[in-house]
C-alpha cells in the first residue's frame, strides 16, 4: 500500500515534469538500479582499533550454586571430569559450599580423612589416599583447610594425575579401620542377626531353613 506523501510526490512529478521523487521512493517504485549494491558505502567494518571485545554471554562464565543458590563466576567452582557434570565440567556447588559440606562431616565424624572421603562421595569426585597426602602437604604449606589442599591436588595435572574421574574410581580404604568401622556402624544390620548361628535344628534335608513354611 503506497503512503499518501509518496502519492503526492508522484502527482507533482507528473504535472511539472520535474523529478521530485526522493531516492528511497524511487527504489520502492522502480526497483534498485542495475549494478547498485544493497549496502551503503564508506561505513567502517569490524571493531574499532584499540577497543576490547566484551562478551555479553554471561551464561558461559557464570553458574548458580545448587546449595546456596548464588550466581557466581566459574572460578568459584572446582573442575571435575565426572559425567554427572560434563555439561560445564564444574562441581555443582561453589567452593564455599564445599567447605561448609566438609565442616558438616567434621562435626559428625571428627576426622579429616573421613570427612574428605564423604565429601568426595557427595560430589562424585575420586577419593585417593595419595591425593589426600598431597593435599595435606598443600594445606600445611599454604595454611589452607585440608579440603582446599585436597581439591588443589586433585585438580593438578587434570586427567593425567591418576586419581580417577569420579567417586567410582576411589580407593576402597580396606586398610582404613576408621572408615571400615564407620561403614559397619552405619549399615542397617539387624542387631539380632549378629548372634545368628546355624544349629542342627535349622538344617532340614541338608538345607538351612530359616522358616519351616519353605521346607517341604
Ligand atoms: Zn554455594
Amino acid at each position: 500500500m503506497i503512503q499518501l506523501d509518496i502519492f503526492i510526490h508522484l502527482t507533482i512529478a507528473k504535472d511539472t515534469n520535474i523529478k521530485t521523487i526522493c531516492k528511497r521512493v524511487e527504489v520502492i517504485i522502480l526497483g534498485r538500479p542495475k549494478g547498485a549494491k544493497n549496502k551503503p558505502k564508506n561505513i567502517p567494518k569490524g571493531r574499532p582499533v584499540g577497543v576490547k571485545h566484551v562478551s555479553t554471554n554471561t551464561e558461559v562464565s557464570k553458574k548458580i550454586c545448587t546449595a546456596c543458590g548464588k550466581l557466581q563466576t566459574s572460578k568459584n567452582f572446582y573442575n571435575t571430569p565426572s559425567v554427572l557434570f560434563k555439561h560445564d565440567g564444574l562441581v555443582c556447588i561453589c567452593k564455599d559450599c564445599v567447605g561448609l559440606l566438609f565442616d558438616s562431616y567434621m562435626r559428625k565424624h571428627d576426622s579429616y580423612k573421613k570427612s574428605m572421603y564423604y565429601t568426595c562421595r557427595k560430589l562424585d569426585i575420586p577419593f585417593s589416599m595419595s591425593c589426600y597426602n598431597g593435599g595435606e602437604s598443600h594445606a600445611q604449606k599454604a595454611d589452607w583447610a585440608i579440603w582446599q589442599g585436597y581439591m588443589k591436588q586433585l585438580n593438578s595435572f587434570r586427567d593425567n594425575n591418576g586419581y580417577g574421574m569420579c567417586f567410582d574410581d576411589s580407593d576402597d580404604l580396606v586398610d582404613d579401620n576408621e572408615i571400615c568401622d564407620s561403614l559397619l556402624a552405619d549399615s542397617e544390620i539387624d542387631a539380632s542377626m549378629k548372634d545368628f548361628k546355624v544349629t542342627p535344628e535349622l538344617i532340614i534335608n541338608g538345607r538351612i531353613c530359616l522358616n519351616v513354611i519353605f521346607c517341604f
